[in-house]
């Protein structure tokens, strides 16, 4: 076996071979469109939506943005429902908006925002409901929206781990009433920074575009104070080569989950979700739960093994968004209001996939998780 001499850590970002971005450069060059809605910038939303099967797609800088810009989109105030188990972009993007987080418990079958815990949270100032689709499995959709509806909320999903996952034969982007995604390197489909807002009809996808880009609603019309959130052409330019590859590479990433599940079946202490029915994964992350007692090693003392082994797993997500100062003093922060979710932040790391992890690799990561005793 070949030792592991480099470090691994959690992802390494894909990118395309050089040599295949650099005629896109020299249209760019040639061209001197930069930015503001380019030929890339057009051609990747119309390819995107081709590609996932969804009908508007509006192109974002990154993330983060596309989410303060969607809870605007939809005029979203007072309270918003969402998840503490997440990436902290998520509450912070009603903080940007000045909206009240309220955080709900999640359910300890997959870590998404539990449904039968809503309810309970809603007051006559609650508008929207914020739920993760977290490592990329689709939260109850179904029961979400039948939830929204009875008391007219919004739905907002923040579906930064979820490009490509189908539920039941379609994009999951087609539920809830706005999906917003990343293209953040760490991601499984990257444009270095990146991110996009997907809606289901024109008139809101107008409004979007407005948003990004100043509120510019014509040349003279400015129609809100929007926000400079525009997608740049080598961005745009760069996922039209990474689409090509995105196949190929979830492919890879599958098979490294299987070989984990395989090698890491019977472990006493070790547990993963499980593979989620009518689902097709993107396989974007291999969280493993650490049960102290019955593997004999905390969840940090695994996590520092790990490293000592120049293995960089993460803690995604530990702590939980409700632990973070500017949100630990709301009641619905409060640990007792969020036990499955402590619970599972407690025990979670999740371990190095991407596409060019090697067989070798990823036996010495599981030897070492094997050989604790
Ligand atoms: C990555 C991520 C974001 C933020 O996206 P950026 O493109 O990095 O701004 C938001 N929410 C979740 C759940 C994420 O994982």
């Amino acid at each position: 076996m070949k030792k592991l001499e480099n470090p691994i850590y959690v992802t390494q970002p894909s990118l395309p071979d050089l040599q295949e971005f650099i005629p896109y450069l020299e249209q760019i060059w040639e061209n001197k469109v930069l930015t503001n809605n380019g030929p890339f910038h057009q051609q990747l939303e119309k390819e995107l939506a081709e590609f996932l099967g969804i009908p508007y797609i509006s192109l974002f800088a990154n993330g983060t943005l596309a989410l303060v810009t969607a809870l605007q989109v939809l005029r979203i105030t007072g309270e918003v429902i969402t998840t503490p188990y997440s990436f902290v972009a998520t509450t912070h993007s009603l903080w940007w908006n000045n909206i009240k987080p309220v955080f709900v418990d999640i359910e300890p079958q997959f870590g998404n925002l539990d449904p039968e815990k809503i309810e309970a949270a809603i007051t006559p100032k609650t508008t929207a409901i914020l739920p993760v689709h977290v490592y990329g499995n689709p939260c109850n959709v179904k029961r979400i929206q039948e939830i929204a509806d009875i008391y007219g909320l919004k739905v907002i999903y923040d579906a930064a781990h979820a490009f490509g996952v189908k539920y039941k034969g379609q994009s999951i982007f087609n539920y809830g009433d706005l999906s917003v995604l990343s293209f953040h390197a760490t991601k499984v489909f990257n444009t270095m920074e990146g991110g996009a807002i997907v809606c289901h009809d024109a008139a809101t996808k107008k409004r979007i575009d407005y948003l990004k880009n100043f509120g510019f609603a014509g040349e003279t019309t400015v129609m809100a104070p929007g926000i400079n959130s525009k997608m740049n052409e080598m961005q745009a330019a760069l996922g039209l080569v990474q689409l090509k590859h995105y196949h190929e590479n979830i492919a890879k990433r599958k098979v490294i989950i299987q070989t984990y599940r395989e090698q890491l079946a019977d472990i006493k202490g070790i547990s993963f979700l499980p593979e989620p029915e009518n689902t097709d994964s993107n396989y974007a992350y291999f969280p493993i739960f650490v049960n102290e007692k019955n593997y004999g090693m905390s969840r940090d003392q695994l996590y520092e093994k790990l490293k000592q082994n120049n293995i960089y797993g993460r803690r995604y997500f530990y702590p939980l968004i409700s632990e973070f100062p500017m949100y630990k003093g709301l009641d619905s922060a409060n640990p007792h209001n969020l036990k499955t979710a402590q619970h599972i932040a407690d025990k979670v790391i999740c371990l190095p996939i991407y596409p060019v992890l090697e067989h070798f690799q990823i036996q010495g990561i599981t030897k070492i998780i094997t050989s604790n005793k």
